[in-house]
């Protein structure tokens, strides 16, 4: 076997999504030699990858987008209030021209290693077809809802029909036309693709593990009216939702709880954003997260008003979430419940009649066979840690990023682990990743670490690493506001629960992005507090 020539780099980041791309546009306008690599044959990570019937964001279109090029924003143009996944690959595509980034992203390769040599004080990272790269620093770009996971039924092999993950959905789409489906996952994917799928099959069965609340999304055409008010104060939009709770301009950022308020008022503050739809609903008030019986009052809200569509009794009873609102990621939809209605619709409560097996022509639950030609599994990620995971990570002589997860993840500001110097990661376990709009803790996480890297090169410094006390502070403060909420006691995908054999940790960070922007902010401002920078010698 011949070893594979090594190429040097300042910086190999992995995964050519939002935050690839942003993370090499900042590391070359430094004058830094940059490589990307990238699994997918293009760019767009999450939104490549998905591209299942009705694959849509639900923060707004004018708020998901990047905000750093005044330009870009001023001559981007949505069509729809929340765009639709072909549009938002459009605008990424449009991104990565505009930049001219794909002259140093290698499409079709996935990085399956990447170790730190003290010694050298370089990362060499080995890809899938044999490529090996090294460079001071390694930026794991590689997203938190990246890692696909199809859930270990026995007999999938023995399927005759098709079947797919709506992680990975192929690019010539799939034709439900007279066909006997089957949809497991009642989560954000499953409430958008179900009735879309609903309306192309012969029969839909959707096999529901855990009902789950959703608020219409009220999606519609942006009208240029809504456009022009936005873009003639962009800049401070954007500014508000850097400094806001969420990263979303948009949201209300509430200063009352349900509890210290009339009820009239609550009611009404409630319609009021019900009709105003979407996945701010939660932060009507500011104890629905944080109280019982808050939360009960937004639950019996919501539960109301998003199963009145819904004819049947026994349907209604079993499409009833019973968990606290908002403590699995809420979802939003556009004509769920009422598809439900439908002849061809059949709806399978898998706790009460679990799945037994996949066999040649469909699904046995206990109580049943399904025939299907057609399977999909709408069964979500290993989040967060998925995929940087996946990627074997380690120090010579010294540890893994797997052993160090061992018991959960941890990370100082999601940004770096103890342990392992000179390796980033963007939106990591520890930072508000998933509990933002993500295009904004993006932008936040890529400029701090760009300035770092600035830093370092002025001051002569070429190792940077977490310190492992700081790491463990920041740790007892993320747990600190998580354990303060709801959230840390429902099975949700947060603390890891839908992954077997996962470490129950609740991984983002709820103290808001602005709060941690300033946060982070002020630890660079004092010189980096928490991490241990140092000059050593390294290889030429
Ligand atoms: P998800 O929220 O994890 O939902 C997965 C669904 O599959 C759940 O209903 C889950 O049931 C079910 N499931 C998982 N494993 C199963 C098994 N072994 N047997 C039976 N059922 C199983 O995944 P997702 O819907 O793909 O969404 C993931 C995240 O991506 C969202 O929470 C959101 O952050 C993001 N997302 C956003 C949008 C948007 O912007 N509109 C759209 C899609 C996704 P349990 O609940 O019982 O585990």
């Amino acid at each position: 076997m011949t070893t594979p020539q090594r190429e040097h780099f300042d910086a190999v980041v992995v995964g050519a999504g939002f935050a690839g791309m942003y993370m090499l546009h900042r590391l070359r306008q430094q004058g830094l030699k940059v490589v990307v690599l990238e699994a997918g044959d293009d760019v767009g990570g999450t939104w490549y990858w998905n591209r299942y019937p009705g694959a849509r964001c639900d923060v707004e279109s004018m708020e998901y987008s990047f905000s750093f090029d005044e330009d870009l924003q001023q001559a981007w143009r949505w069509s729809e209030r929340y765009a639709g996944q072909p549009e938002i690959l459009r605008y990424i595509n449009h991104v990565a021209d505009r930049l001219d980034l794909r002259r140093d992203i290698r499409m079709n390769t996935r990085a399956t290693d990447a170790e730190f040599d003290p010694q050298t004080n370089r990362w060499t990272v080995l890809t899938q077809s044999g490529q090996s790269l090294q460079a001071r620093f390694c930026i794991m770009a590689t997203g938190c809802l990246s890692n696909a996971q199809v859930p270990q039924i026995p007999g999938l092999a023995d399927f005759k029909g098709r079947w797919f993950h709506t992680g990975f959905w192929p690019k010539e789409g799939v034709d439900f036309t007279g066909k006997r489906v089957g949809i497991i996952g009642t989560g954000s994917t499953g409430i958008q693709a179900i009735p879309l799928v609903a309306k192309q099959a012969a029969h839909l069965s959707v096999f529901q593990r855990t009902a789950n609340y959703s608020i219409p999304l009220r999606n519609g055409p942006l009208t240029a009216e809504a456009e022009q008010a936005v873009k003639q104060r962009y800049a401070a939009l954007r500014e508000q939702a850097r400094h806001s709770p969420s990263g979303v301009a948009g949201f209300n950022v509430p200063t009352r709880g349900v509890l210290q308020t009339d009820p009239q008022e609550v009611e009404q503050a409630f319609q009021s954003r019900w009709d105003f739809g979407g996945i701010g609903f939660t932060r009507s008030f500011n104890d629905v997260l944080l109280k019982t019986e808050a939360n009960t009052i937004a639950r019996e809200f919501v539960v109301k008003r998003m199963l009145a569509p819904v004819n049947d009794p026994a349907l209604r009873a079993k499409l009833t979430p019973t968990y606290p609102i908002g403590t699995k990621r809420l979802c939003a939809d556009t004509g769920y419940f009422e598809i439900y209605n439908r002849s061809n619709v059949s709806l399978v409560d898998i706790k009460a009649d679990p799945i037994e097996s996949i066999t040649a022509t469909g699904l046995r639950t206990q109580q049943a066979h399904h025939d299907l030609d057609i399977l999909i599994f709408a069964t979500g990620f290993d989040a967060i840690t998925g995929a940087l995971l996946s990627v074997n990570m380690r120090v010579k002589g010294g540890s893994d990023l797997k052993t160090a997860w061992a018991d959960g993840p941890r990370a100082y500001l999601g940004l770096m682990t103890a342990g392992i110097a000179n390796l980033f990661m963007i939106t990591g376990p520890g930072s508000p990743s998933v509990l933002s709009n993500v295009v904004v803790s993006v932008e936040q996480h890529v400029e701090w670490i760009a300035d770092c890297m600035a830093h370092m090169r002025a001051q002569g410094i070429n190792r940077i690493e977490a310190s492992a006390h700081a790491q463990q502070d920041w740790g007892r403060q993320v747990d600190a506001l998580a354990n303060a909420s709801l959230l840390p006691h429902t099975a949700s995908w947060y603390v890891g629960a839908n992954i077997p054999g996962k470490p129950r940790v609740f991984m983002p960070y709820m103290g808001g992005v602005g709060v941690f922007r300033r946060t982070c902010d002020e630890i660079a401002r004092q010189g980096y507090t928490g991490f241990e920078l140092t000059t050593v010698p390294e290889a030429a």
